[in-house]
């Protein structure tokens, strides 16, 4: 039997009602990005909140984000810093952070952003060989679903002991329950929801939340 509650339009509407504090330019990125076809891949708006507050939770200074998109989460994350604090935002797409700079300055947090366009395996290697390891308190991953377990491993080097890593979409849509279901993106999802159950090096919670985020903290 199922005891998760079951979130519902009206559900969600009621947590948003009742616990989303938003902001005026949030809300300006989130309706500019509901215009696009990729829409979906956006945070949901109460996801975003969760991530800022686990950032100010573990005090991060240091922040590292693969997969910026129109940049909504990096919004999330990089207003939780220290006014001193850098969210290292990586993506492959120059054309999606047009619309990303111009909600990170109305924001103000743009002078705390640090971008790195490219492919994010090829930016973590190089992130590892300038900055060294342990230079990052927290890591949001979301960028390409079959490079997941590549960035991971980048990341464990990257972030200090009791760092967090944060994986979005490991529920793929519930796609990696159905047995009957395969595909690149799927498969590779799977192997990684694994591969952290065994893995010795972290303590992790999967949360049935959005679209599953995993919770990955630095031993
Ligand atoms: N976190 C964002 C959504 C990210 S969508 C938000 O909440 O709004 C996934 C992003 O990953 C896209 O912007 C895409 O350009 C980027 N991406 C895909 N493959 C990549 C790669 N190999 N390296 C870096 N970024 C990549
Ligand atoms: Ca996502």
């Amino acid at each position: 039997m199922i005891e998760h509650v079951q979130i519902t339009q009206n559900v969600l509407q009621y947590i948003r009602d009742n616990s989303l504090r938003d902001s005026a330019v949030r809300r300006e990125l989130r309706e500019v990005t509901a215009t696009l076809p990729d829409r979906k891949m956006q945070v949901m708006p109460e996801q975003g909140q969760f991530l800022s507050l686990l950032v100010k939770l573990i005090g991060a200074k240091n922040a590292l984000e693969i997969g910026v998109f129109t940049g909504y989460s990096s919004l999330c994350i990089a207003s939780a810093l220290p006014k001193n604090g850098v969210l290292t935002a990586c993506d492959s797409s120059e054309e999606w952070l047009k619309t990303a700079r111009i909600y990170w300055k109305k924001s103000g947090i743009a002078n705390r952003i640090e971008e790195c366009i490219g492919d994010a395996r090829h930016t973590l290697k190089q992130l590892l060989e300038k900055k060294g390891g342990e230079s990052y308190d927290f890591v949001f991953i979301d960028a390409d679903k079959v490079n997941y377990d590549q960035y991971y491993e980048y990341a464990l080097q990257l972030v200090r002991p009791r760092g967090l890593i944060v994986f979005d979409n490991t529920l793929w849509s519930g796609r990696v329950a159905d047995k009957s279901y395969s595909d690149p993106e799927t498969d590779a999802l799977r192997a990684l929801n694994l591969k952290l159950l065994s893995d010795s090096r972290v303590e992790i919670s999967m949360l049935p939340f959005a679209d599953g985020i995993t919770l990955v903290f630095k031993c």
